[in-house]
């Protein structure tokens, strides 16, 4: 959690510039948005705003991520390495946090250069995957068929999916169980994207109900 437990419990090294390198990562997906770097007092304003910032190397100043593009990080918890030389910043994102206007800085693969923006983790690519053929040409897209079949037929795959996985749970050896669960919870994110729904935001309502962020702890321990 952040708060003084947090910045006196780990010790930090700072390399011979005072800097040391952050890695930001969105809480809910795992997905990582981008590496910058900060100083102490970097890390002070994060630790005490909740809001990402870094140190600018190019313009040699305090860099609050979003200032201008309004595409702030909220930072939740702080993380630091085994060696204390790496920070992780774990963030709910406002926006894109590439400046190219991609959600996460690493979209480029090192070796399929011509290949379309990939996405980490691989839950992420699997919706990308999805989205995609919504409006696939070409061969025929089962994802595609059950997009044009609306919530009707996705609805009816979901509830055979959904009992196939609750049987499998009965009687079933754990292979079965995966196997079922991996179908139920493909059709669900079908489902998902027919509404132009993401992942992201059912992932936000789990953790809404099953965690509280720093900020609300901090909130309400700071009540009289
Ligand atoms: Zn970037």
């Amino acid at each position: 959690m952040i708060g003084a437990t947090s910045m006196s419990a780990a010790k930090l090294t700072f390399d011979e510039r005072g800097l040391i390198p952050v890695v930001v990562q969105d809480r809910l997906t795992g997905e990582v948005r981008m590496v910058a770097w900060a100083n102490a007092e970097a890390l002070r304003h994060t630790d005490e705003t909740r809001q990402a910032t870094f140190w600018s190397r190019s313009r040699a100043e305090l860099w609050v991520k979003g200032a201008t593009s309004g595409h702030v990080m909220t930072v939740h918890d702080i993380l630091v390495d085994c060696d204390g030389d790496t920070l992780l910043y774990l963030v709910d994102a406002a926006g894109p946090s590439c400046h190219t206007g991609a959600e996460s800085c690493f979209f480029t693969p090192l070796h399929e250069v011509d290949a379309p923006a990939a996405r980490a983790p691989f839950s992420l690519k699997l919706e990308g995957e999805i989205a995609s053929r919504r409006h696939a040409t070409g061969k025929a897209s089962y994802v595609k068929s059950l997009l044009d079949g609306g919530a009707e037929a996705i609805g009816a795959k979901v509830r055979e999916e959904a009992d196939e996985f609750a049987r499998a749970l009965d009687a079933e050896a754990d292979d079965r169980v995966s196997s079922e669960a991996a179908d139920l919870l493909f059709h669900v994110l079908v489902g998902l994207e027919s509404r132009g729904l993401r992942l992201r935001q059912v992932l936000a309502t789990l953790a809404k109900r099953f965690g509280r962020g720093g900020h609300e702890e901090k909130a309400s321990r700071a009540k009289p």
